[in-house]
């Protein structure tokens, strides 16, 4: 891991590339520079960039810079929401604010200023003190903000005192995001996750116990097709002894300059189809038991954008949604995974919009998409989302 130097000089309000479906509208701010572990092989996401910490007194300048973008933005629109005139205008003389700060604080106006995202991929890789100090002035600055959310790894995690993630709960922290991807070791192994089931569990303990919501995130489809059954079972296992407010479904989809790009291409690893990973899914579904989580699958690659549930409640409903498209006739099928990854559809129930169908179907035709050759097309499709 490679640290910034500590004379680096403060140029401007930084955000960095991603944050999660679910955080849309929050302010983002850049605590650390892209990704201090960097070696998931299915993960594009800051692969040639070096991981940085930023100097905790930029940290806090951004906020600051951030605060003064806010209190204008609400000056002109006295309170309540900004007119489109206004903020036009503001974004017209941002010249006096920093630009992107003013960017960013728009942005944030718009979406109702509610909630605050720490970047990039582990903001708890940091002194816990400097985290604190972080917080405390995201909350001084902005008093009325309902949650701070960060992304952590479960080893960054697992390694911090319970005393401070405490802390870091009181001073604010409400919601972790791990990527947990798998609950099997075979699989966390072979991905490079650099962690296996046990430290995902003791994190996501440690998480709730300190008082903090807690987001996990799956990967369907990592497994391939040697091991899919033991990825649904195994993190099926590991999140029944998290039981963690929230479980995301992020599909795999493998770009072309990943590590595991080169497995596919030499057939070290086998891609499951869409049915294949359907199948896993399910299995993944039957597995959950004993939990309260909220399932959501809210990430474009997903192949059910409407799989959306409590449990234990809408257990039955989830597997039911599942099993359904594993039932569909062959072209039934074809048609809703083209309409998908085309953009038209989100569950199964837009399979009865007609004017849908019609596009998907001269689409299929065009292209000359049939039941046999639809996941060769659907791999073309995705490149488009990822
Ligand atoms: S830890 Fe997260 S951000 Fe870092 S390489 Fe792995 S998946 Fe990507």
């Amino acid at each position: 891991m490679s640290r910034r130097p500590d004379d680096e000089e403060y140029r401007g309000f930084e955000q960095g590339p991603i944050r999660p479906p679910s955080e849309a509208g929050s302010l983002l701010l850049r605590v650390t520079r892209n990704c201090p572990w960097n070696r998931c092989s299915f993960c594009p996401v800051y692969k040639g960039s070096q991981f940085s910490l930023r100097p905790l007194a930029h940290v806090l300048e951004d906020i600051e810079r951030v605060e003064r973008c806010v209190e204008e933005i609400r000056r002109r629109s006295g309170g309540g929401d900004i007119s489109r005139r206004d903020f036009a205008a503001l974004r017209q003389e941002s010249s006096a604010f920093d630009r992107q700060a003013m960017n960013a604080a728009l942005h944030w106006a718009a979406s109702g200023m509610r909630a605050v995202f720490l970047q990039d991929a582990n903001s708890l890789v940091i002194k816990p003190r400097d985290l604190l100090a972080i917080l405390r002035r995201v909350r001084q600055a902005f008093p009325w903000v309902e949650r701070i959310t960060s992304y952590a790894r479960s080893r960054t995690v697992a390694r911090i005192a319970d005393d401070d993630l405490a802390a870091m709960a009181e001073a604010g922290l409400s919601r972790i995001h791990i990527g947990m991807e798998s609950g099997s070791d075979r699989v966390l192994a072979r991905v490079g996750k650099g962690v296996d089931k046990k430290t995902h569990i003791l994190a996501g303990q440690k998480v709730k116990q300190a008082g903090m919501e807690l987001s996990e995130y799956l990967m369907p489809g990592l497994g391939g097709r040697d091991l899919w059954r033991e990825h649904a079972m195994e993190s099926a296992d590991a999140l029944n002894a998290i039981d963690p407010h929230f479980i995301r479904l992020r599909s795999l989809a493998i770009p072309n300059h990943v590590e595991l790009y080169g497995e596919w291409q030499r057939g070290e690893f086998v891609k499951l189809t869409d049915a294949e990973t359907a199948r896993e899914l399910l299995l993944f579904l039957e597995g959950l038991d004993g939990i309260h989580s909220t399932l959501a699958s809210d990430h474009i690659l997903n192949l059910f954008e409407d799989l959306h549930g409590r449990y234990p409640e809408d257990k039955e409903h989830l597997e039911a949604m599942v099993r359904r498209f594993l039932e569909l006739p062959a072209d039934e099928r074809m048609t809703y995974q083209v309409g998908r990854r085309m953009g038209l559809y989100r569950g199964l129930g837009d399979l009865a919009d007609e004017g849908r169908r019609h596009q998907v179907t001269s689409f299929c035709r065009r292209h000359g998409i049939t039941p046999e050759t639809v996941d060769m097309a659907i791999d073309e499709l995705m490149k488009r989302f990822i």
